[in-house]
């Protein structure tokens, strides 16, 4: 691997017109996440696109010359979606741009090789606003996590890539309910398995993505 594209696959675009919306977040978490996250305009241009995002495009056989910042940041979301999805997001879009309220929802999306569900949140930006400027998209592929038969896990037992905290807690964000892995990471995952039958003791804490939407804190 060259550094170049390294670098590519590491690191969010971010379109300066649209910086000031996104000054509350933290952008270098949000490319830890394994979801994409994106901001778009009013005018349903990208405006912002995180690490995973560009890896996800990338892994779709966009060409890597286009994976530029000045050329991604320029188009129009619904021209990276293909079929019948075009005109479901173009509406969604709209709809929660005009209604100015966060909008969740779950939607499969497999391909015949791949069985994908994925969890979607558009929140309006800024939080708050009665006209919004523009929208942050976030796509987290579901996690199939079913609950072992042997839980909880005899002391010592190592769980692979487990959510529990040392003290045996699952932590669960108390706006999204996505849960924090554990795994030394920032990154929290949509698992609808733990959602009505957690496998252990529940804490409540904010993902970075809701404190920072929610309960802002002037970033330098
Ligand atoms: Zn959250």
């Amino acid at each position: 691997m060259n550094h170049a594209s390294h670098d590519i696959e590491h690191t969010h675009f971010l379109a300066s017109d649209f910086a000031p919306l996104m000054s509350n977040f933290d952008l270098h978490t949000h490319d830890e996440h394994h979801s994409t996250i994106y901001g778009l305009r009013r005018d349903l241009t990208l405006a912002y696109v995180n690490a995973e995002w560009i890896r996800y495009a990338f892994r779709n056989s966009a060409p890597r010359h286009l994976l530029q910042p000045d050329i991604v940041l320029n188009l129009c979301v619904l021209d990276t979606i293909t079929g019948p999805l075009r005109s479901f997001y173009r509406d969604l879009f709209q709809s929660t741009l005009r209604q100015a309220v966060p909008h969740y929802h779950d939607y499969d999306c497999s391909t015949p090789d791949e069985l994908r569900e994925l969890h979607m949140d558009v929140l309006p930006l800024p939080f708050g606003a009665s006209e919004p400027d523009g929208l942050l998209t976030i796509h987290s592929q579901v996690r199939s996590r079913p609950i072992p038969d042997d839980y909880p896990p005899p002391k010592g037992a190592s769980v692979p890539e487990d959510y529990l905290t040392p003290r045996g807690l699952l932590i669960t964000c108390s706006n999204c309910r996505r849960f924090r892995a554990q795994d030394g990471s920032e990154r929290w995952d949509w698992i609808p398995e733990y959602l009505n039958h957690p496998p252990a003791p529940i804490s409540h804490g904010l993902c970075d993505v809701c404190l920072d939407y929610y309960h802002p804190i002037n970033r330098d």
